[in-house]
């Protein structure tokens, strides 16, 4: 056991502090990181705040890690000590169901383990990013391409991955016209990556506010949803919408912007429910999917994807002692575009 510096939530909705935790002996195919960088998701908030329900304490959030290997355990073949590596949502799966088996291990039946507020195979509770060193099966940890910063690569593990996955399920690329809701975290990637992608680009936001931003990110048209006008205009406009909005919509309104066999896919993760008058899907045979994060294989995938395309996320270095502030920020929708915590800070 490894006694390590972290920031932790010792309660629903108190304050993060610095604190200590205890991280496991390398087994036999961990690899031990030393931290480098960790992404603030809005999923951090949610949890920590038990926005989602009943929660793990102390919670350590933090599930977009990015460092360098510094032990591998014995049967280790996939990471050497100095590795630059990212771990994401995921930290274990049962790795036999169907979905593990096909390198969808985000919807393991079998029981995934969360890198944090949740309880690993061997009974402890999980510990995520916000911290100075993690232990990780080699299974579940990735290879940061040489070309990205770690600092602008952390976000990757949970904003990258949570829009790459649906945008290519879902087919963005050349001849679609794809809509991202909320240009926040999850939403900026999304507008960097379906642009990568070839697809024609529209911003979805509260207000006009970061249009410009927008635009320089690879966003063809951007526009505010708070002017009834837009829904008018853009009525039957989108082969598909991808929500990353972290609160509440009015489903049926966004459902009128696509077009017939269009579909509108939710990662946001509202906690509260939300209504919906059918008829919004079966006028022009809609479809409403979700879709939750990615597998490890095509986390791999979005990496090498974004070093290709020489981006990253946009990001707000931090120090440990500016998480609380950065959460209110979050809340306040006032965040350009993700803010990483420097974990040497810790
Ligand atoms: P974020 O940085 O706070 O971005 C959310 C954006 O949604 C905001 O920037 C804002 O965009 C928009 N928004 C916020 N409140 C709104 C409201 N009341 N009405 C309309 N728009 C609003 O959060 P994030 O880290 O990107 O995460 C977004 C959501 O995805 C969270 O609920 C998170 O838990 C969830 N999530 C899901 C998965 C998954 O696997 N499905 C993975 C990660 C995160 P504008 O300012 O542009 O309007
Ligand atoms: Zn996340
Ligand atoms: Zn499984």
């Amino acid at each position: 056991m490894t006694t390590v510096s972290a920031y932790a939530a010792p309660s629903a909705k108190a304050p993060l502090e610095r604190t200590t935790i205890e991280r496991r002996a390398v087994r036999e195919f961990d690899v031990l990181i030393d931290i480098e960088f960790a992404g603030i998701c809005h999923s951090d908030i949610h949890q920590a705040r038990e926005g989602w329900g009943e929660a793990i304490f102390p919670m350590v959030p933090g599930h977009e890690i990015a460092g360098v290997v510094s032990e591998v355990g014995p049967g280790v073949t996939r990471f050497a000590v100095g590795d630059r590596v990212g771990v994401g949502c995921l930290v274990d799966s049962c790795r036999e169901c169907d979905n593990c088996k096909a390198g969808l291990e985000q919807y393991c039946t079998g029981g995934s383990v969360g890198t944090y507020n949740a309880i690993g195979k061997d009974g402890e509770p999980t510990y995520g990013g916000y911290a100075q060193k993690i232990v990780v099966d080699e299974n579940y940890v990735v290879r940061i391409p040489d070309g990205l910063a770690l600092d602008v690569a952390a976000p990757l593990l949970c904003a990258g991955i949570t829009t790459y996955s649906p945008l290519k399920h879902w087919n963005a690329g050349p001849g679609k016209k794809v809509a991202i809701l909320g240009m926040g975290g999850l939403g900026h990637m999304g507008v960097k990556i379906a642009h990568a992608l070839g697809a024609e680009v529209t911003v979805l936001s509260q207000s006009l506010r970061k249009k410009d931003d927008g635009l320089k990110l690879g966003a063809d048209h951007y526009y505010a949803t708070s002017d009834e006008n837009t829904f008018k205009e853009l009525k039957g406009t989108f082969d598909l919408i991808l929500s990353t909005v972290s609160a509440p919509l009015n489903l049926d309104a966004y459902l009128s912007l696509l077009k017939t066999d269009g579909a509108f896919v939710n990662v946001g993760a509202p906690e509260e429910p939300v209504a919906l008058n059918l008829f919004s899907v079966i006028g022009g045979r809609k479809t409403l999917a979700g879709s939750g994060i990615g597998g490890i294989q095509e986390t791999q995938e979005m990496l090498d994807f974004c070093a290709e395309h020489g981006f990253g996320a946009e990001i707000e270095l931090i120090s440990a002692d500016q998480i609380n502030e950065a959460y209110e920020r979050v809340l306040a929708s006032d965040v350009r575009y993700r803010f990483v915590i420097d974990t040497s800070t810790i």
